[in-house]
């Protein structure tokens, strides 16, 4: 039994609406979307946020971002003329509001701005 949401997630103890998963990551769709396409990239083993991370966690974070590329694939945004928007919040400046590792996947319009989410 774990306090942490996106672990519970992972282990399915939380619905969510899962669009992708793979033996190291889980991908689901935002309960609160700041954009038509949003989607949280997690991997399965915790880890705190973007800043936690080490040397050793490059493979999962490689999953991550293939995932990603999936994720965009499947919701027909990947191809050239498209596109969308990976974020790791760290901290409270950028309100990290969930400390399990997550990357949020944005798009699905043309999205506001170089940095915002939407
Ligand atoms: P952060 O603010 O930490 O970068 O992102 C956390 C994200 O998790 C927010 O966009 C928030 O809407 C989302 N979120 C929070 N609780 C839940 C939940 O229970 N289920 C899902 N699917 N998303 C959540
Ligand atoms: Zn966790």
């Amino acid at each position: 039994m774990t306090d942490c949401l996106f672990c519970r997630i992972v282990a399915g103890d939380i619905p969510s609406e899962t669009v992708h998963e793979t033996e190291t990551t889980v991908a689901f769709k935002d309960i609160n979307p700041a954009a038509p396409l949003h989607v949280l990239v997690v991997p399965r083993r915790h880890i705190d946020d973007a800043a936690a991370v080490a040397p050793e966690d490059g493979p999962v974070l490689a999953d991550m971002l293939v995932a990603a590329r999936a994720v965009a694939e499947a919701a027909g945004v990947a191809g050239p003329d498209r596109g969308y928007r990976l974020i790791f919040n760290v901290g409270p400046d950028a309100m990290n509001s969930v400390p399990h590792l997550h990357l949020h996947v944005l798009g699905g319009e043309p999205l506001k701005g170089h940095f915002a989410a939407a």
